[in-house]
């Protein structure tokens, strides 16, 4: 797509995406730009009924949810996982770009909420993604029914590690990985969540940072990694 505003139709919001994605080396076809448009189109519209994002946030959406959830194509580019499970995704985030941005994974994505996820069907079915499961169910539920499956887990503003970690490692693989998004300051979260790590046979990696544009807060992801054998 061209990115130079006079040449074409390109609106801000499109003009400020690409500039972001060119930012942090993310790179798209055509394609998935226009399904990032109808995402955008239709989180716009049912935000209306709904509570899918601030409205502080719906003004910049492509950089406060878009650009944010795909902070870590680079690293899954690196990983190439088949499997990927995003647990309290709400309005998509930030398993949703993601799967747009790498449309081989197959994505779950995961909400207690009803109409979260009858948003998130909406847009599948006009989209025709293939390879994306929608559940609506409680994330306690899931370690039943869905053990070990998947290569990578995501969340993003959902709980405190020490909540998240006990929900989330029991879905990974051996060797698979836990992307949490966070920011702030960390310390006391990480500190707290040691004893639930060892539990769960899981180590934090790396912590990394990123600086968004025009958005304050730096954003943390922290790479939480589940060991291979148990130790
Ligand atoms: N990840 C999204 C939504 C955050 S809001 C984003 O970053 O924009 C938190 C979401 O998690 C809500 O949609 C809520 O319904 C869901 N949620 C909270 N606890 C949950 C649980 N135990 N199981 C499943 N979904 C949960």
């Amino acid at each position: 797509m061209d990115v130079s505003r006079e040449t074409s139709a390109v609106s801000d919001w499109q003009y400020s995406f690409l500039e972001g994605l060119r930012s942090f080396n993310i790179e798209l076809e055509e394609e998935q730009l226009r399904q990032f448009q109808h995402y955008h189109q239709l989180l716009v519209a049912w935000n209306r009924r709904i509570n899918l994002v601030s409205r502080k946030d719906a003004t910049r959406l492509e950089i406060a949810h878009f650009l944010d959830s795909l902070l870590i194509v680079p690293e899954l580019q690196r990983r190439r996982p088949q499997t990927l499970i995003d647990v309290g995704t709400g309005g998509g985030f930030p398993g949703l770009p993601l799967k747009l941005a790498l449309p081989e994974m197959n994505t779950t994505l995961v909400d207690a909420s009803r109409k979260k996820t009858l948003f998130l069907r909406h847009f599948i079915r006009e989209t025709q993604l293939a390879g994306v499961t929608i559940l609506n169910i409680r994330a306690e539920a899931l370690a039943q029914s869905h053990a070990g499956q998947f290569q990578v887990g995501v969340a993003r503003a959902v709980a405190a590690l020490e909540t998240l970690i006990p929900l989330m490692l029991p879905l990974l693989r051996p060797g698979g990985i836990f992307f949490a998004y966070k920011g702030g300051d960390l310390k006391n979260e990480i500190d707290a969540s040691k004893p639930v790590l060892a539990q769960y046979h899981a180590s934090l990696e790396t912590v990394h940072t990123f600086k968004l544009p025009g958005i304050q807060k730096e954003r943390k992801i922290l790479v939480i990694c589940k060991h291979s054998e148990e130790k």
